[in-house]
């Protein structure tokens, strides 16, 4: 059986997926599977496709010192154990700066390009790259593709690209690039099957989870996003503030004699919803309480969507459809029902009961933008462009990639 590994390396986790290719060139979902509290407590989890638990152990603490230690643990289990030998790995890359507008093929050149991107996602690009250096020197000859979180939005105009900033930052990178690429490209590429009447049109996509952003799509392409030069921008998030007047930091720093290291660790860390309520950045745990602050930081997300949601609607000078997807726009049914209500003025009238039920068109018949809810799945998405790129190599014989 031909596989594909996909792997997302994070800072202290490596989340990978295994897909085999059938018979008639579909992906299909084999094994998930996480390596997580590495430099803490960490542990090898993973499951097969139907929920099964496969592996669940726990490693100490020397053994698993850094992320592609332990992308190699994960990668030896499903070798020596599960008898899966990869034709090829799609990476998620978070950064692929102003040039890749979609996957590459990965070698020396490209991860020399990509570490010049460093600078611009300093929390992920370099577990990336370092996981792919690793696996690089491992496996020679084993097809590795990165697949970029900034890709999909680099269709965007000068409008929805630049700051109002001297030029020369612009051209050293400073940009507007948006994020959750991989998610959206996602969505785009199925709501021609989920909603055809809208696909070409104009859609608003609410990626709201942990990290939590929108985009603009006009005819399934995006041409604005609510994240800019870094993922901290736009929505309020689990622990990110989303949009914040610049002059906060210059305060943190001048008034709170805050270092830039402490600063990005407070913005990455401490703000969002976590900050706001005080008590947790999980959605399920603020819906649970009936704290006060609770309710604000709820109150403060739905409030902020809205908004976001009128900006891009500006963009799109319209609105044909919405769309919630990741885990909060795809569990809260009470998320849901807040970001409709507040826009109904755009023409949205939900349905409760379709809502309640998680169905996957949740407005009424009668509503003139349509509301949809889509399950994400970024994994497929890069595995997909791992095969794709695979196959269109000049020496496209999948088996000869094979590691032994
Ligand atoms: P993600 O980053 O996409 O995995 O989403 C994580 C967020 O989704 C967390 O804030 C979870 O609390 C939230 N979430 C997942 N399922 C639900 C649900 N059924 N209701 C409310 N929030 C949920």
């Amino acid at each position: 059986m031909d596989t594909i590994l996909v792997v997302n390396a994070g800072s202290s986790s490596v989340k990978f997926q295994v897909f085999s290719i059938e018979g008639d060139g579909k992906l299909q979902r084999q094994i998930k599977g996480q390596m997580d509290g590495i430099g803490t407590r960490p542990r090898l989890r993973a499951s097969g496709a139907d929920g099964s638990p496969l592996a669940d152990r726990a490693y100490p603490i020397e053994a698993v010192p850094d992320v592609p230690v332990a992308m190699g643990i994960a990668g030896d289990w499903l070798r020596n154990e599960l008898r899966i030998i990869p034709i090829a790995v799609g990476h998620r890359v978070v950064h692929g700066g102003p040039d890749y507008d979609r996957p590459v093929l990965i070698d020396h050149g490209v991860v020399a390009r990509l570490e010049r991107l460093i600078a611009l996602a300093p929390l992920h690009q370099p577990h990336n790259l370092a996981t792919i250096r690793s696996v690089l020197a491992k496996f020679p000859t084993l097809p590795q593709v990165a697949c970029f979180d900034t890709a999909f939005h680099r269709t965007h105009d000068a409008m929805a690209d630049y700051y109002a900033i001297p030029h020369q930052l612009h051209a050293e990178g400073v940009r507007r690039y948006g994020f959750h690429g991989l998610s959206y490209e996602y969505i785009a590429s199925t709501l021609p099957h989920v909603a055809p009447e809208v696909a070409n049109g104009r859609v608003i996509v609410a990626h709201l989870g942990n990290g939590a952003s929108m985009v603009a799509l006009k005819d399934g392409r995006s041409v604005e996003s609510t994240m800019g030069f870094t993922a901290l921008d736009g929505l309020p998030m689990g622990t990110r503030p989303g949009q914040i007047d610049p002059g906060v930091v210059l305060y943190l720093i001048s008034e709170k004699g805050m270092s830039a290291a402490a600063v990005q660790d407070f913005l990455y860390r401490d703000c969002g919803l976590k900050g706001l309520s005080g008590i947790s950045n999980d959605m399920r745990e603020l819906e649970a309480s009936d704290d006060p602050r609770a309710i604000l930081a709820i109150d403060y997300f739905l409030y902020r969507i809205s908004l976001n949601a009128g900006m891009l609607a500006a963009a799109l000078q319209g609105l044909d459809a919405f769309v919630f997807t990741a885990g909060i726009g795809e569990g809260s049914v009470r998320i849901r029902a807040g970001v409709a209500e507040r826009l109904g003025w755009l023409g949205v009238a939900l349905d409760p009961a379709e809502n309640s039920r998680q169905a996957r068109r949740i407005s009424r018949s009668d509503s003139r933008v349509p509301v949809y809810v889509v399950p994400t799945d970024e994994e497929l998405m890069i595995a997909r462009h791992t095969l794709s790129l695979l196959s269109s190599r000049p020496s496209a014989n999948p088996n000869h990639a094979r590691v032994s």
